[in-house]
């Protein structure tokens, strides 16, 4: 039976890219697996090279005084290692969400932090908008999509000190002026490839600002002067990643996907604005393309709804415990006809009940 995974991360991936990296754990270079060449062999460099070039190419950032690394410890890593690079005296966070939540407990640990602005007490419905940047600052974080809660920044604030955003559920997904980002991370399991690498792109020219010393493992610098190779990459994870990439190139880029994107975020929340059994989580003007959160109006009808889907192949539905209800994934791989199947069992919920 077809299988239509809207599972929020680890995720839908595109299939001829599960197809060509299982080939690649089976023959990889003249009958040995991707898994067990030297990370140093020239095949594998080739891969690396490539992921590192292609996610500068893919947000238009080539040339821009911007590197691109594929590190370890998932997108929660760089909650401290953007702090540890670049925190001196203070900086800013604006509060959408759990991530953001963690990441600005990260940062307290290394100097102080002035929560812009939050939307804690909504339990994260919505994105605050109108708050200031103060100047004197080291940098503001951002977290572009609060994958927990469904809600997306649609526009990102003129930033008079650097912008560092956690872009780690939507990267790839949409058009934006990437160059006005100075650091931008995701871990890749939500729109990249599996679990295990983390990619950071990051402008040189904010490094080296900070007095601290950084242990070698946590400083950009030094995985930048090494390539991305100052110890043994995720190799797995980095060239899934790259296939990924080069899927989304030969599509046309993240112009092409954007577009489809939004055909199936149209589709979605306008079954959950129509139905009158389901009602959405998150405030209209700021909902996620990729994450849409929704809830039933009459819990009686949970197990009967949650039945169908599953019976329809339909997988990973289920919301985040903090919202409840349910939440519908819908990153670069998932296909239009996955959604047309979720709408169709919701609309059957509604003819039967
Ligand atoms: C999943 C997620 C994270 C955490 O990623 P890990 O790789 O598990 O550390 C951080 N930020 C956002 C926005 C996420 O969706």
């Amino acid at each position: 039976m077809q299988k239509h995974n809207f599972s929020a991360g680890p995720c839908v991936l595109p299939k001829e890219v599960i197809q060509k990296a299982s080939e690649a754990l089976l023959d990889f270079d003249n009958g040995l697996s991707l898994i067990e060449i030297s990370h140093r062999s020239k095949s594998f460099v080739d891969v690396m090279e490539q992921a590192r070039s292609l996610a500068l190419e893919l947000l238009g950032l080539e040339g821009k005084g911007y590197k691109a690394l594929f590190l370890q410890g998932g997108a929660s890593m760089q909650f401290l290692m953007v702090a540890q690079n670049l925190l001196e005296k203070k900086a800013a966070y604006l509060n959408t969400g759990t991530w953001a939540d963690k990441a600005i407990k990260e940062a307290k640990i290394y100097a102080d932090i002035i929560e812009v602005a939050s939307s804690k007490d909504a339990n994260y419905n919505y994105i605050p908008k109108g708050f200031d940047i103060p100047e004197d600052l080291d940098y503001f974080h951002c977290t572009s999509n609060n994958t927990i809660f469904g809600t997306q920044m649609k526009s990102f604030p003129k930033s008079p000190i650097p912008l560092v955003c956690d872009m780690s559920s939507d990267i790839f997904s949409r058009t934006l002026d990437f160059s006005q980002f100075d650091l931008i991370y995701a871990g890749a399991q939500k729109n990249m490839g599996p679990a295990g690498t983390t990619l950071i792109i990051v402008k040189e020219d904010i490094l080296g600002k900070v007095s601290r010393k950084i242990p070698s493992m946590l400083d950009y610098k030094v995985h930048i002067d090494k390539s991305s190779m100052f110890n043994t990459p995720p190799v797995f994870a980095v060239y899934t990643s790259m296939l990924t990439m080069q899927w989304l190139k030969d599509l046309g880029g993240i112009k092409a996907i954007e577009q489809e994107n939004d055909k199936k975020a149209r589709l979605m929340y306008s079954e959950i604005d129509l139905n009158p059994l389901f009602k959405g989580f998150a405030a209209k003007e700021d909902r996620s393309d990729m994450n849409a959160t929704f809830t039933l109006v009459n819990e009686d009808l949970k197990e009967t709804f949650d039945t169908m889907w599953k019976e329809a192949g339909i997988n990973g539905l289920s919301g985040h415990r903090s919202v409840g209800g349910y939440r519908a994934s819908m990153y670069n791989a998932l296909s239009l006809d996955s959604v047309k199947v979720l709408v169709e069992v919701m609309n059957e919920l509604e003819s039967k009940a």
